[in-house]
């Protein structure tokens, strides 16, 4: 019975899982592993998460990276690899055995328009409703984005090209071609982009991507929910009226209270900064980042959010024991 229940909630976009419930719904991102690691270490970080039924998983993507390989007598060889293939495989692998609806990343970056086409294709036929269109971030040898030759340089025009092909529109120029039905969702940043000049101008950009064809917005981790009403009532005032639905990351370690404000480009507050300053291990961090984890989740939640949406970052036990205390 209960397989059969879970069947008929999958397949579905993610604005129809937010519209059919009235409470706040649970959801997570996961990693693809690195590559020679299997696909069974990944379903054991989200055996435990499944107890709070989450409709739908987001499975991120990443493009290759360069090194130089020493090849003797001063000479370097460029080579590409890509540490963490998999993810369009890995949704596959995830609507087949926990009968969920898989989210992929899909990115400007690595990618021209052809590819992106093929790719969009092969997920219509798995059966994929939704994908989260992103720029992707610089190569990490590279100091700035560039965008494939023959690609996108802005998520928006990813999002424009999805969105051609929702009407029919393929790159064939074609009009008789059946249509995608793709739910796109985009990102959003309570704290900025990064490179943006100010949150007004990224708050721009990203009402473009929503007219272009976005119908529901994720967000960038952040650990003050006064930033994230903040944003929402900002978005909500330039015309931006889709769901927004919050990222959150637990701090489990010593090397994430450097590592994720630089990384992500985020304040700790400074009531969490203070309790982090305490710790001297990482099982005292990892506490300290559960008991913040739960008050925000708890906070979100009074607020009416239509859902959670925990970052693993491969490791599930603080995503379960803050979903512990809030579902
Ligand atoms: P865009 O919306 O294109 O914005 C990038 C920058 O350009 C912003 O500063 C924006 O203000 C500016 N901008 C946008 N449009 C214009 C324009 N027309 N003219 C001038 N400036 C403009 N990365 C991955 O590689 N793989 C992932 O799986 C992945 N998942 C993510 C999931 C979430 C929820 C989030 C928030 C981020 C994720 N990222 C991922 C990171 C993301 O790719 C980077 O943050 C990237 O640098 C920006 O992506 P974007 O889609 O927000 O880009």
């Amino acid at each position: 019975m209960e397989s059969i229940f879970v069947r008929s909630i999958s397949n579905m976009k993610i604005t129809k899982h937010i519209e059919n419930s009235d409470k706040t719904l649970f959801s997570f991102e996961i990693i693809p592993p690195l590559k020679g690691k299997g696909i069974e270490s990944l379903y054991e970080g989200i055996d435990p998460l499944m107890d709070f039924n989450p409709p739908f998983i987001n499975v991120t993507y990443h493009r290759e990276e360069y090194s130089y390989k020493d090849m003797g007598g001063g000479l370097l060889k460029k080579i590409s690899i890509r540490k963490r293939p998999g993810t369009v495989g890995i949704c596959a692998a995830l609507m087949h055995k926990y009968k969920v609806d898989a989210v992929p990343h899909l990115i400007c970056g690595g990618f021209n328009v052809e590819e992106t086409e093929n790719a969009l294709i092969d997920l219509q036929f798995l059966g994929v409703d939704n994908v989260l269109a992103l720029r992707g971030d610089p190569i990490k040898t590279e100091a700035s984005f560039h965008p494939e030759k023959g690609g996108h340089r802005y998520a928006v025009e990813l999002i424009e090209q999805i969105n051609n092909l929702n009407n029919g529109n393929y790159l064939d120029g074609l009009n008789q071609n059946t249509p995608t039905d793709f739910c796109i969702g985009a990102a959003g940043y309570p704290e900025k982009h990064f490179e943006a000049m100010n949150l007004t101008s990224d708050l721009k950009h990203l009402k473009e991507k929503v007219d272009a064809g976005a119908e529901f917005i994720v967000t960038q981790l952040f650990f003050d929910n006064q930033k994230y009403f903040d944003f929402v009532e900002k978005c909500r005032n330039i015309g931006i009226n889709v769901p927004i639905i919050p990222g959150l990351k637990p701090i489990t370690n010593m090397r994430h209270i450097s590592f994720l404000p630089k990384f992500f480009n985020v304040d700790l507050p400074i009531e969490l900064s203070n309790e982090l300053d305490k710790c001297t291990t990482n099982e005292q961090v990892k506490q300290v980042g559960i008991e913040w984890g739960i008050q925000q989740a708890q906070e979100l939640v009074k607020n009416n959010v239509p859902v959670l949406h925990f970052y693993t970052m491969g490791r599930g036990e603080a995503v379960k024991a803050i979903a512990s205390e809030v579902f």
